[in-house]
């Protein structure tokens, strides 16, 4: 009977040291950039911990890279028509191909950033000087 007791102290021992490092860390090679990535003991801890099924395929970089995405097409698809439009023009000042983030109105010239800035300086200038 001693043996026995002896072999359970043993065993809820280690049970116990094992908790500290019950999983060691695991490469993993990123399904995004190729790299492979590491899969820390802590992280699986907590993964199993709380209960979860789908192993990490992406290293960190490449997860908040993916979530970003996701975030932006949810925020298109929740916003309907308030997506950012982009429409290609041809600068009325310089002649260079530009985009603006409006349509813009028949007639009314339509300028690069940068003719645009200028104009606006040298509007500024004239109102002051
Ligand atoms: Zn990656
Ligand atoms: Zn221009």
């Amino acid at each position: 009977m001693e043996h026995m007791e002896i072999a359970i102290q043993t065993k809820v021992a280690s049970a116990q040291g094992e908790n500290e490092s019950e999983f060691d860390d695991r490469s993993i090679k990123c399904v995004d950039c190729g790299e492979n990535f590491i899969w820390t003991g802590g992280e699986q801890t907590f993964f199993h911990d709380k209960g979860l099924k789908n192993e990490p395929k992406r290293c960190k970089g490449c997860k908040q890279a993916k979530n970003e995405r996701l975030a932006a097409i949810a925020a298109a698809q929740s916003s309907g028509v308030r997506q950012r439009i982009e429409v290609s023009v041809q600068c009325a000042q310089c002649g260079q191909q530009t985009t603006v983030p409006f349509y813009p109105s028949q007639g009314r010239p339509v300028f690069c950033r940068a003719c645009f800035l200028a104009a606006r300086s040298s509007e500024i200038n004239s109102a002051q000087g």
